[in-house]
């Protein structure tokens, strides 16, 4: 029987990188029924609503998802698209898996870590108080009233929500998913000294989660700044990462940077029985529609899918034959190239042509 699977071709390059993903997907032989819907921009001129309710329908009915990157308008309803699909369908593991593919120009040659970043709280909560409102002054007197703190009259504020029922279950899908992909140790970041309520709620919990998982997983602790210097000096101490919304955003870039990029960065955002896929990388407005960018990482996304919906085998071809055109280095795109200007690069559909032309000798 066909997979039924959502298709969010998104905005900027988002349909070239998802098409070329869609063929790629398809050409493993895994029978697919896609149903295409819009949101961002297409569906704010379609619908006038940049999240049509009927798009959201269809993830929670398919429960699998392929999306391309959104832009958010500045003066849209939503602080972001993104962050509201992923708060509306309960998403709460981001999944970023940052691999070094021979082929890929980058710093460093044997990174293989996992980012796990909580995908519905924190500073992304969108719980805000705009400088100089009548609510914020509010704010600002209860404060004092309460903690005797005192928040100057022209300050705007962000609350940063931190819970228990948020935080196990982050770090229970850390472990669990080293478990599951043996890998062997699960690191969690935090700035527990600083923010001793928020982050150290977070820090208390994974230490008592990580005790049930005593010998089969090791687990450390890293405070953030740390962290991000010593990803950069020495990325290969590193397995699967788990942190809070915020820092898992900056640090999964960071990441990202080890191993070459957005243009290689894939990504899943997944709740208890609906998971969405999609690359780290944005709308990268300015090529839109000219067939150039890197469709790498909207692939690894869909081999993640494929491994999602326990079609391994496809998932593992797809992502040799993808290793083999990036290690030929011939069929790829500008970005990929040893500068960008080399005339040998080829476009986003002729990369995924070679992908497909590989698939079929493996
Ligand atoms: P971006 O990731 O779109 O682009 C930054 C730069 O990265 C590009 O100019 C390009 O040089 C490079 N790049 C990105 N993808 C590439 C690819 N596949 N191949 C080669 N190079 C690539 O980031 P931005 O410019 O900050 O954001 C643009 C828009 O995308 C914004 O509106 C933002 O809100 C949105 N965005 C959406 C998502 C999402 O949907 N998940 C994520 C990030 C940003």
């Amino acid at each position: 029987m066909a997979h039924k699977i959502t298709l969010i071709p998104g905005d900027g390059i988002g349909p070239e990188v998802t098409f070329a993903a869609k063929r790629c997907i398809e050409a493993t032989g895994v029978k697919i029924e896609w149903e295409e819907v819009v949101a961002g921009q297409e569906a704010e001129e379609r619908f006038g609503e940049l999240l049509p309710k009927s798009t959201i329908e269809s993830i929670r009915r398919n429960k699998i998802a392929l999306k391309g990157p959104i832009i958010t308008p500045v003066a849209g309803g939503f602080r972001s698209v993104n962050v509201a699909l992923r708060q509306i369908l309960d998403l709460y593991a981001c999944l970023r898996p940052a691999k070094y593919y021979p082929g890929v120009k980058s710093r460093f040659k044997d990174v293989d870590l996992v980012v796990v970043r909580e995908n519905t709280e924190d500073l992304y909560a969108g719980i805000e108080f705009a400088v100089n409102e009548k609510e914020t002054r509010e704010v600002i007197d209860t404060i004092k009233n309460l903690i005797n703190k005192n928040i100057p009259y022209d300050s705007a504020i962000s609350l940063k929500p931190i819970s228990i029922t948020g935080s196990e279950r982050i770090i229970r899908f850390a472990f669990e998913y080293a478990l599951k992909n043996k890998r062997k140790k699960v690191t969690v970041v935090h700035k527990a000294n600083i923010m001793k309520f928020t982050d150290g709620l977070f820090l208390r919990i994974a230490r008592r989660i990580s005790e049930e998982y005593i010998g089969r997983v090791v687990f450390e602790e890293r405070i953030v700044d740390n962290m991000a210097m010593q990803l950069v000096q020495k990325p290969r101490d590193y397995d699967v990462l788990v942190l809070p919304n915020l820092y898992g955003d900056i640090i999964s870039d960071l990441c990202a940077g080890l191993i070459g990029g957005l243009g290689v960065a894939p990504g899943a955002n997944i709740g208890d029985d609906v998971a969405v896929f999609e690359a780290v990388h944005g709308a990268a407005p300015k090529y839109k529609g000219k067939n150039k960018v890197n469709p790498t990482a909207m692939i690894l996304s869909g081999v993640m899918m494929l491994r999602y919906m326990n079609e391994f085998s496809a998932a593992e071809k797809l992502e040799n034959a993808l290793i083999s055109v990036l290690s030929e280095g011939r069929y790829v795109t500008y970005d990929l190239k040893p500068t960008k200007d080399d005339p040998s690069a080829v476009g986003t559909q002729e990369m995924a042509e070679a992908i497909i032309k590989k698939l079929s000798s493996i």
